[in-house]
C-alpha cells in the first residue's frame, strides 16, 4: 500500500500532545488564502524553485516536492522516534494537505502505528469523501479539526467546496466519541471580528461533544513558498499576528465554556 507524502518533520511539540513526528500527506481539495504549506495542495509531484549559492552568486534550482512511500515503510519511519513517544507522552500525527483524501493509506499507516502502541492523531479540515471514515475513527486517538468559519459563503470565497460535508464529518467524529481539539486559524479581516467569532461559537455548540478549543494565530511563513511555486499568495501585507492578540477570543470561547489550549 504506497501514498503520497512530502514531509516528515520530527520533534513537533505543536501537533499534538507530547513530542511528535508529524507525516505531512500530499493532496488537499482546498485553498487557503493563508495556507503555509501550498506545495501540499497538488496530490502528485510538484516542483519549487530554491535559490542556492555557488561561488558567492544565487542561481535557482527546481527542487520536487512529495514522494511515494509504502505504509510498512513509513511505520518504520515513525516507530524510531518510539522513545520519544514514550517519554512524552507523543506520538504520531497525520497532516498534510488533507490525510482524509488519501483514506487507504491512512487506515494502513494508522494500523501499523496501532499495533505498535503510538499514540496517534490526524490534522484535518475534513473535507474528504467520508469512505473509510468510520474505521479511521478506530485507530484515531485525536483528532486535531480545524474550523475556519461557520460562515459557507466565507468559506466557498476563500477556502473552497465542501463546507456542508467538513461540518457532517466533525459531527460525526464527535458524536462517535473521538477526542477531538478543534483548532481554529484566526485570521485577520476573515475570521477575527466578533461576528465571525460568535458564529463559529454558534457551530460548536450544535455539537455538544466537542469540549477544546486551539486558536492559531495568522502568521506569513510559507508566503514566499507561493512565489517559488508560481502561485498567487492572495494574503497581500496582512501582518502576522501575535499569541497576545488572541486573548480577547480566547476568553469568548472560555466563558462559554470550552477548554482553550
Ligand atoms: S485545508 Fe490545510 S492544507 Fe488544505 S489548503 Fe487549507 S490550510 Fe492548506
Amino acid at each position: 500500500m504506497c501514498g503520497n507524502i512530502f514531509d516528515i518533520k520530527r520533534y513537533a511539540i505543536h501537533d499534538g500532545p507530547g513530542i511528535r513526528t508529524t507525516v505531512f500527506l500530499k493532496g488537499c481539495g482546498l485553498h487557503c488564502w493563508w495556507c503555509h504549506n501550498p506545495e501540499s495542495q497538488s496530490m502528485g509531484m510538484v516542483s519549487m524553485k530554491q535559490v542556492r549559492k555557488l561561488n558567492g552568486r544565487e542561481f535557482d534550482e527546481l527542487r520536487p516536492v512529495g514522494y511515494e512511500i509504502t505504509a510498512a515503510d513509513l511505520v518504520e519511519e515513525i516507530a524510531k522516534d518510539y522513545v520519544f513517544f514514550e517519554e512524552s507522552g507523543g506520538g504520531v500525527t497525520f497532516s498534510g494537505g488533507e490525510p482524509l483524501l488519501q483514506p487507504t493509506f491512512l487506515l494502513a499507516c494508522l494500523k501499523g502505528c496501532k499495533a505498535r502502541k503510538i499514540h496517534t492523531c490526524i490534522d484535518t479540515a475534513g473535507v474528504a469523501s467520508g469512505e473509510y471514515l468510520e474505521e479511521i475513527c478506530r485507530y484515531t486517538d485525536l483528532f486535531l479539526y480545524d474550523v475556519k468559519t461557520a460562515n459557507p459563503e466565507k468559506f466557498r470565497q476563500c477556502i473552497g467546496e465542501g463546507f456542508e460535508k467538513a461540518c457532517d464529518h466533525l459531527k460525526t467524529i464527535a458524536e462517535r466519541g473521538n477526542r477531538v481539539i478543534v483548532r481554529i486559524p484566526v485570521i485577520p479581516g476573515f475570521n477575527d471580528d466578533s461576528k465571525s467569532v460568535e458564529e463559529i461559537l454558534a457551530l460548536l455548540q450544535t455539537m455538544p461533544a466537542l469540549r477544546e478549543v486551539s486558536l492559531l494565530p495568522f502568521h506569513r511563513t510559507g508566503s514566499d513558498k507561493y512565489k517559488r511555486l508560481d502561485m498567487e499568495w492572495k494574503m497581500g501585507d496582512v501582518a502576522s499576528l501575535k499569541e497576545d492578540d488572541l486573548q480577547g477570543m480566547r476568553a469568548t470561547f472560555r466563558e462559554a465554556g470550552y477548554q482553550v489550549l
